[in-house]
């Protein structure tokens, strides 16, 4: 592990803070938005406007998609240049983590396995804030076992004609796109029958129905697809290459969910201290678990800098930043609740910070399952980290429509 910058990249951190002390509101700021959708200040809709124009001054700027190639609209630079800039754009009080599905996942996928003019169709729009994207892999019966997806695109003149169920979709009705995951082969095994889809949001036969969480809120919706027609043009790599180019998206996903840093320790104090209770032994015994907790997220930050600062990958480092991250989550808002007493259990505006700890404690388990559950990156662990025998798969070589939900 390698703690310090190369001069190459300390010149580009002080360049970028140097761009972001001009263009960025400080923290603390009235219309600070860095808190995403954990802040109780502004609603969904605010935060996703100000994530847009803020990923329009990016881009205006020069600072969108700093790994993307020049003519897409990037910088042309390696993704140690996009964690520094990151890690200096989290000391101010602005977002563009409405973007994370868009930049963070469908644009590295495009990327790597889009045609020419998908590039040049889509890149572009999606890096200056214009169009956002939502993820439609997820199904009733195909979460952790994503390949058992049974949604059929069927072959129909120059496209497609898509039906099918998708569910846990976040943020749908807000998307103008959507990466689709849809069955075009059901004859061969389930892995091999899949193709990946681009699909405007807009077409006829979706239907978006939102689906309330413990939050209070309806962050993610069923969406219900009747004959919707694809053109042959937004079909991603070739059809039946689904499954291979999913595991782009699927990898960009795992570490984006383990890299915010927002909620520290130090909040935690705080509110301990309102309540009177920071030195209870037991309350800081609590508070030292946090911190140690966030220390360890911390160095596997390092870990995760140095895989991409020597060109590579990061891959069980993402898996590993991931669960860490959900864990500490879980531990640190659980603490919050506790330390709030009576009044921590209560999310109404009138008692402000307890509402806060309250929204985010009952969001922390959300983290556990959202991009493939802490069971399930244990398991990619033990196989790929610690060689691990393998679990028995019965059914990867099975035509999917032998298969219990195959289609008959
Ligand atoms: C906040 C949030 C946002 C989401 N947004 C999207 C989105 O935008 N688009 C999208 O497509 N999906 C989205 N999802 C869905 C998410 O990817 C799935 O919920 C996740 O993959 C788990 O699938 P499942 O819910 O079907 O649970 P299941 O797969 O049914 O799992 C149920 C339980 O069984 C365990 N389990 C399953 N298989 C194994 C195994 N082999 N070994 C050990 N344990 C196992 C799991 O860990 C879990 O505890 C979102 C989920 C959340 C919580």
């Amino acid at each position: 592990m390698d703690f310090d910058d190369t001069p190459e990249e300390a010149a580009f951190r002080a360049e970028a803070r140097a761009w972001l002390d001009a263009h960025a509101i400080p923290k603390g700021h009235p219309d600070d938005f860095s808190d995403g959708l954990w802040s109780t200040a502004y609603d969904e809709d605010t935060y996703i406007e100000r994530c847009r124009q803020w990923q329009r001054t990016l881009f205006e700027g020069g600072w969108a998609g700093i790994t993307w190639p020049k003519e897409y609209g990037g910088r042309g630079l390696k993704p140690i240049h996009q964690v520094i800039f990151n890690q200096e754009q989290s000391r101010y009080g602005v977002s563009n983590g409405a973007f994370m599905i868009s930049i963070g996942m469908a644009g590295p996928t495009i990327l790597a396995h889009g045609t020419e003019e998908q590039k040049q169709r889509f890149l572009v729009p999606m890096l200056r804030g214009d169009e956002l994207w939502c993820q439609l892999f997820s199904e009733p019966g195909a979460g952790s076992d994503l390949a058992n997806l049974s949604t059929r695109a069927v072959r129909d003149g120059d496209g497609w004609v898509v039906t099918g169920q998708k569910l846990w979709t976040s943020s749908p009705e807000r998307a103008t796109w959507g990466m689709l995951l849809a069955r075009t082969d059901p004859d061969v095994p389930k892995h091999k029958g899949i193709s990946y889809f681009l699909l405007d949001m807009r077409s006829p036969g979706i239907e978006v129905r939102p689906l309330r969480q413990m939050t209070g809120e309806a962050h993610f919706s069923e969406v219900f697809l009747d004959g919707v027609r694809v053109p042959d043009e937004n079909l991603l790599g070739a059809p039946g290459d689904g499954w291979r180019i999913a595991q782009t998206t699927l990898a960009a996903e795992r570490g984006s969910i383990g890299g915010g840093r927002n909620m520290t320790p130090e909040m935690l104090i705080r509110h301990a201290r309102r309540h009177g209770v920071a030195n209870h032994p037991v309350v800081r015994q609590r508070i030292a678990d946090a911190h140690i907790r966030f220390e360890v997220l911390r160095f596997l930050g390092y870990r995760m800098q140095t895989a991409l600062s020597q060109g590579r990958t990061p891959g069980n480092e993402a898996s590993i930043m991931k669960l860490a991250f959900a864990r500490y989550m879980k531990a640190l808002t659980e603490t919050a609740i506790e330390v709030g007493g009576p009044h921590g259990m209560l999310a109404s505006e009138e008692v402000g910070d307890e509402g806060i700890w309250v929204r985010r404690f009952l969001h922390a388990p959300s983290l556990r399952i959202a991009g493939g559950s802490d069971q399930v990156q244990a398991n990619i662990l033990g196989e790929r980290a610690l060689g691990l025998p393998p679990e028995p798969r019965p059914d990867k070589d099975v035509p999917y429509r032998e298969l219990a939900r195959g289609v008959r």
